[in-house]
């Protein structure tokens, strides 16, 4: 190993020993739990997992208890994370664990990925943090860090600068303490070597990082282009019989598949979010609306897009629903709400519905 490489894990784990957050999944070795931690981070901010974490130990302590665990439940814990296939992907995951590997997480790499969900990055981290194996991670974070230090920069096609950082990321790798550098790297990504202007000053590797001592910081890493999410408008009706709302489920097998919501959809060109809403209804549980009034407008960021929701009180026709276009469908107390998975957009609709 190169001298250079030496220097990097030295200072990184001697900076790391002294400054790592004191995060709840670094407490513990138990491969399970650290799995549960690297699957909600992906995409997602520390702080903003913390919470799920927790609760997710609480309820679901081990793999069987997951294997067995309804689908529902599930998607509940996971209400407002988002990317809900990595929820249902642990839950796969976990029943072949439990029916086909004696309920024990494989230690490789290789045998991590053959699992629904298990990607290279996440196989890695299990491997290198819970069992102390040499094995690479490559994250966001990880590759800002990887191309600041050595100056990498996209010259070809993204497989070849991806393949570039992998292999920098293995040769870095330390015989002793391979999860604790892993982490290192990340931790350095995540709160120093920042997107836009890292805190260079502050930084363990300034004296050996070639992007500072070229006063290059800036030009990498390679920028992407940004993509704009794309903007949506939905029309949602509040229809409540009895003391029960309406609420249905959405088909399995499409985008948030398994949730629930309330009845509507998006608009349509040359559409108010009125005229949307009847239409919608209409479509989806065969009945005419008779009345409607706004209560309120909620805008929501998802990943792939960013959505802006008109809610209604809905007054509907006496005849009988049909509904249709849905897994199943409900009248549901307002006192039993809470206890259904919705997405993050209309969990502000049951949050207006049982606080106010
Ligand atoms: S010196 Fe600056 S650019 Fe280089 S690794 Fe540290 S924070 Fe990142």
């Amino acid at each position: 190993m190169s001298k250079h490489n030496q220097d990097i894990q030295r200072k990184l784990l001697a900076w790391y020993n002294k400054t790592k957050r004191d995060l709840p999944w670094r407490n513990t070795k138990d491969p399970y739990s650290i799995w549960v931690s690297e699957v909600m981070l992906q995409q997602t901010q520390v702080k903003t997992v913390i919470p799920y974490y927790e609760r997710w130990i609480k309820t679901l302590p081990t793999i069987d208890k997951l294997a067995n665990a309804p689908e529902q439940k599930i998607l509940k814990l996971w209400e407002g994370l988002g990317y809900y296939s990595r929820a249902k992907n642990l839950k796969k995951s976990a029943k072949i664990i439990y029916k086909e590997m004696n309920g024990k997480l494989p230690n490789t790499v290789k045998n991590l990925q053959n699992l629904p969900g298990i990607g290279r990055y996440t196989a890695g981290a299990i491997s290198s943090i819970a069992f102390g194996l040499k094995a690479p991670v490559l994250d966001g974070n990880v590759k800002r860090v990887l191309s600041r230090l050595f100056c990498i920069n996209k010259n070809g096609t993204t497989s070849a600068y991806e393949n570039c950082l992998w292999e920098k990321a293995e040769n870095l790798l330390p015989v002793r303490r391979p999860g604790d550098f892993n982490q290192a790297l990340m931790e350095l990504g995540a709160t120093v070597c920042i997107p836009g202007s890292p805190i260079c000053q502050q930084c363990p590797l300034r004296t050996i990082c070639k992007a500072f001592l070229k006063n290059k910081v800036n030009e990498f890493p390679p920028s992407n282009k940004i993509k704009s999410s794309k903007k949506i408008e939905v029309s949602a009706g509040i229809i409540i019989k009895n003391k029960k709302v309406y609420i249905q489920q959405r088909l399995k097998n499409g985008l948030m598949g398994g949730l629930w919501e309330f009845p509507g959809g998006k608009r349509e060109q040359g559409e108010s979010s009125e005229e949307c809403l009847k239409r919608e209804i209409k479509e989806e549980l065969r009945v005419n609306v008779v009345n409607l009034n706004k209560v309120m407008t909620i805008k929501h960021t998802y990943t792939q897009f960013r959505v802006t929701l008109t809610v209604f009180n809905c007054k509907i026709q006496k005849q009988q629903i049909r509904p249709g276009g849905c897994e199943q469908w409900k009248w549901v107390s307002l006192s039993n709400l809470k206890k259904y998975p919705f997405p993050a957009a209309n969990v502000k609709i049951v949050k207006y519905l049982t606080e106010k």
